[in-house]
Formats: C-alpha cells, structure tokens, sequence
C-alpha cells in the first residue's frame, strides 16, 4: 500500500466510490480509498441493499439527485454485467386519501421532469404485477423509468473509471487513527501503516462516528436497523415468460405500499419484502459488526440467521 495520496477517501462503498470517480472526473487522482473489508462487497450498506430508486420526491433537489442517479448507474457495467434495471415502480394505494397522495405525487414528477408515469386502475396494476391481488387496491401511480441497482457492481464500475486515472483501492485495511497537527490533518493510520495525507473525506456510513470520533469530530448520526427478508423459490416467479432465458435479476415492478411501510422486489425466482412498521431498532457503535478478516467471519456484518421458532 503506498504511504501517500493528497486525498485519502475512508469507505469503498457506493459513496465513496462515487466521491472517487468524480473526483477523478474532475481531474483530482492523487486519492487512496481505503476499506476495512473486502473490496468491493465490503460488509457496508451497499453490499445488503436491494438496490430500489424511486424518483419521484416533494423535493427538487432528491429528486434530481434520483434522476441523475439512475442516468448514471444506467451507463455504467462491469464486464458486459450491467448495473441498472429499468423495470418501473409501483406506489399502490387502498385508501381514497393514498389515490389522492399518488395524484399529488404524479404532479411532482410532471413539474420535475419524470416521464411516462400514470395512475392505473387496479387491473392495470395487476398486468405489470402479476402476483398482485387486483382487489386489495383501488389503483397505484407507475413509475416506468424506476427501477433497481446492483450495488456492488456500481461500486466496482466507478472504482474502474476512478482507477483509470490513477486512483487507488485498497481493501482489508482499517483506519485506526490520524495525525493532527495545528488543526490540519496529516496522515491517516491504519493497521497497515500511515499514510500520509493533505484531506481526508470520510465515506464510512454507519461506522461514521465511529471513524469520526478517531479525529475529534462528532458525527450526529445513529446507525438503525432496517429489516429485509428474501424469500425462499417462488414457483410461479419461475414460470414467468423470459425465465427461461436471459437475465432475470429484475423483471417485475418494484412496488411500494406506504401505509404499510413496505416495499417489495423480484430477485430471480423469489421476492425481498423490506418493512419500516415497527419501533427504531438502534445499534450502539460498538456493536455494529465487521465483515473479513477483522471480525473473523466470513457472514456480512447485518446479515442474520432468522431465531428457530
Ligand atoms: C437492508 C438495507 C436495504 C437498503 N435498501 C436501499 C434501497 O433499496 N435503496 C437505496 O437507495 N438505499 C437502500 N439502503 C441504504 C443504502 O444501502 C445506503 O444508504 C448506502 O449503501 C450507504 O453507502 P455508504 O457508501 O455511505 O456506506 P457503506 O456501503 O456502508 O460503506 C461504508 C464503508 O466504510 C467502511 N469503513 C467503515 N469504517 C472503516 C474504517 N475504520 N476503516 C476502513 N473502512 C471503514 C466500511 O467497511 C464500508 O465498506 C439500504 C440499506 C440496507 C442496510
């Protein structure tokens, strides 16, 4: 590993990917991006999420950031293995006043730029989402240009173009501390020497106080539990027309029923039901675990064997 770099990025997830090629794209590549996991499925958040964009947002801003999002992840692949699925969404409404909500939120999309959304009946929900009671709603709003990411395969895209121009990524390696002098950070430590630095961004999402704390900085935020569960073989998944052939990572809307706080995706022959109904589950830092050789086991730090019953 070299023992300098005028940036040094903490975190080889999807963010500090990100910061790194663009970066680069600004022609800044004296940057190491450093990862106490394996590069590039780490452990971190990217390596579990589903990978779900939904655009449409009251907010300009997230919405852009959505919709530049999703004409990113589009362009990039690894290997021929693309990284985006355009399959569309679906918000579904049961209540009168949720129809009302996806009809204000069809205007958002309008005004910001979204295209090609709709409100459907319950039937025409039915058509894209086969699995899906037509009698249990009263309509929902389609999103077609929504849609999933492969994460870790982003990630790996962007390290490629950020690696092009000469940045670097080292994986297995902590930070443990950094050197500061006259307020002015010098170098990072990590458990494979110093290096020695001009600034340092720190990408390191739920370890952020953590890392943060190791510089003096206090970090305001709070690592909470978010529930997902995927599904065993769903047999009529398997019996969906283009099964039998080509990539079915994502062929079906991802749908969204807020008054349940609950989202749902195709995988492949099965289904990923994420849920936000319950109280916040808050994970103190010292508990949060470590995917690698650090924590000795190979199991990513959030994944959980279900408690036998
Ligand atoms: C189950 C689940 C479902 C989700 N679903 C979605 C979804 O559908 N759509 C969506 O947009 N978002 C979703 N999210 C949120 C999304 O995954 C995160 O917002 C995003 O991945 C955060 O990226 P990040 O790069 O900030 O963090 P991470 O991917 O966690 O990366 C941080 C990195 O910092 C490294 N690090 C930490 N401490 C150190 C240290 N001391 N030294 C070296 N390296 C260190 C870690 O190893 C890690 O790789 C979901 C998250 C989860 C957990």
């Amino acid at each position: 590993m070299r023992d300098r770099a005028q940036t040094v990025i903490i975190g080889a997830g999807i963010v500090g990917a990100s910061a790194a090629a663009h970066l680069a794209e600004l022609g800044v590549a004296d940057v190491l991006v450093l990862d106490q996991g394996p590069l590039f499925e780490t452990g971190g958040s990217t390596s579990h999420a589903p990978g779900i964009i939904f655009q449409t947002n009251g907010s300009r801003t997230m919405c852009r950031i959505a919709q530049d999002s999703v004409a990113l992840y589009d362009s990039l692949d690894v290997d021929g293995e693309r990284c985006w699925y355009g399959a569309g969404s679906l918000e579904v409404a049961t209540t009168p006043e949720r129809m009302q909500e996806l009809k204000r939120r069809q205007g958002y999309a309008r005004s910001y730029g979204i295209e090609g959304t709709e409100l459907r009946t319950p039937a025409e929900t039915a058509e894209l989402s086969p699995l899906l009671d037509p009698s249990t709603i009263l309509g929902s709003y389609w999103v077609p240009s929504d849609g999933a990411a492969k994460g870790v395969k982003v990630v790996e895209a962007l390290a490629r173009r950020a690696q092009a121009a000469g940045v670097e990524f080292e994986g297995g390696v902590a930070v443990t501390g950094f050197d500061i002098r006259d307020g002015r950070v010098h170098g990072v430590q990590t458990d494979r020497g110093t290096v020695e630095c001009e600034r340092v961004l720190l990408c390191a999402g739920i370890w952020g106080p953590t890392v943060g704390a190791l510089a003096g900085v206090p970090i305001p935020l709070v690592a909470v539990q978010h529930q997902l569960v995927w599904t065993d073989p769903i047999a009529e998944l398997a019996q969906e027309p283009g099964s039998a052939h080509g990539d079915t990572w994502l062929q079906q809307p991802v749908v969204r029923h807020q008054d349940m706080s609950l989202y749902f995706r195709q995988r492949d022959d099965h289904f990923g039901v994420g849920n936000y109904r319950h109280e916040p589950i808050v994970t103190p830092q010292a508990e949060i675990r470590v995917a690698g050789k650090r924590s000795g086991s190979a199991m990513q730090p959030s994944l959980m064997p279900f408690t036998p019953s």
